[in-house]
């Protein structure tokens, strides 16, 4: 992560923190459709619900923080 000289939009200052934001969207089978499956339908149902959750998408919003007022900004 390269440092930017990008002040507060708010407060001018340049105490800012850059934070990262993970989220995790899963589609279709979860881990607990997935404990469901095997539930129902034995191994192969346990197979189709780890397979479902490859599909889960991560989403990381990268944001600015400002320490001094607390604004957040891109
Ligand atoms: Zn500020």
């Amino acid at each position: 992560m390269n440092k930017v000289n990008v002040g507060c939009p708010r407060c001018g200052s340049l105490n800012v923190n850059v934070v990262s934001d993970v989220t995790e969207t899963t589609k279709g089978f979860g881990a607990g459709k997935g404990c469901l499956g095997y539930i129902c339908f034995g191994p192969i149902g346990l197979l189709c619900g780890l397979i479902g959750m490859g599909e889960g998408k991560t989403e990381t919003n990268t944001y600015r923080v400002c320490a001094n007022c607390g604004a957040r900004f891109k």
